[in-house]
């Protein structure tokens, strides 16, 4: 005889797989799955808990648990995270996210001048880029990645928001030579190489490397990056910086080692942690 696999059968099933696999939210990550397996929101999934799924139905669930089973990150198998209060495609390869970098966004609006000229450098998804010309209509977002499949991410995330970004292909100044901007921000790689293989298996073994390794200290990025930029900043200008847990005073250092920038300053993320840093060009 084989067995009947109603809805909420699978589910019971998935949450102890997932949690036996050390997923911590194992119950609302299964509902998250089943939904999108079974192509249905979190009321349709409640009303069907006693309908025996078909075995189409069942393997396109199975597909998906055993993904994050493995640790593949729920919005990459999902597709989509929210940031700003705007939801974006995600795509493995391409960094997804995260709400700590709001507050890079938040900085940086508060500093860019009407119809101001943007960089956003290592752009990604385009979440940085896309929410700032959403925050400030009439600005100029131009973004550049070395990822040719960022790139095609932001396009669409881009379209998807209804916003016209310049999108080039390139590592950090080099496609901008005699070119300046009003602001200048980035997320750039900032994790010690060292502490990557430390971090959760869902960025360790599937988040892209290029997007996260800062070199032998996490500060690589940061002394490429604040000396260049007062050559693509024009006077007045801001650069700001996302940084990670512990970085500020070195990568405040580097602002004022430049002799170029006034106005350094720091903000801290909801958590607190000083996450933000930026400087105005001389
Ligand atoms: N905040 C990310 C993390 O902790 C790192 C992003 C970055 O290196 N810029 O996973």
């Amino acid at each position: 005889m084989t067995e009947t696999w109603t809805t909420l059968k699978v589910l019971n099933w998935t949450k102890g797989y997932l949690a036996e696999k050390g997923v911590e939210n194992a119950r609302l990550e299964a509902e998250w799955l089943l939904c999108a397996a079974l192509g249905m929101d979190r009321v349709g999934l409640y009303v069907n808990f006693d309908k025996p799924l078909t075995s189409v139905e069942l393997a396109a669930c199975r597909a998906l648990v055993s993904r994050r089973a493995r640790r593949e990150p729920l919005q990459y198998i999902l597709g989509s995270q929210d940031f700003y209060g705007l939801d974006f495609e995600v795509a493995p390869g391409v960094l997804i996210p995260r709400h700590d970098t709001e507050t890079l966004v938040q900085e940086a609006a508060v500093r860019c001048p009407p119809r101001g000229k943007v960089l956003d450098i290592g752009v990604g998804s385009g979440c940085i880029a896309i929410a700032l010309a959403k925050a400030l209509p009439g600005i100029g977002i131009t973004g550049c990645d070395a990822s040719k499949d960022a790139l095609e991410l932001a396009e669409r995330n881009a379209a998807r928001h209804g916003v016209s970004l310049e999108l080039v292909h390139g590592s950090l100044f080099e496609p901008f030579t005699g070119r300046t901007f009003d602001l200048i921000v980035s997320n750039p790689p900032y994790i010690p190489t060292a502490d990557l293989d430390t971090l959760q298996p869902e960025v360790r073994d599937h988040e892209p490397r290029q997007a996260l390794d800062g070199g032998i200290d996490g500060l690589d990025f940061y002394r490429r990056m604040v000396p260049e930029a007062l050559c693509h900043l024009d006077a007045g200008g801001w650069l700001v910086l996302e940084i990670g847990m512990g970085q500020a005073p070195a990568v405040a250092g580097l602002f004022e080692a430049t002799g170029g920038f006034r106005e350094i300053f720091s903000a801290r993320d909801p958590g607190g942690i000083e996450r933000v840093i930026g400087g105005r060009k001389v």
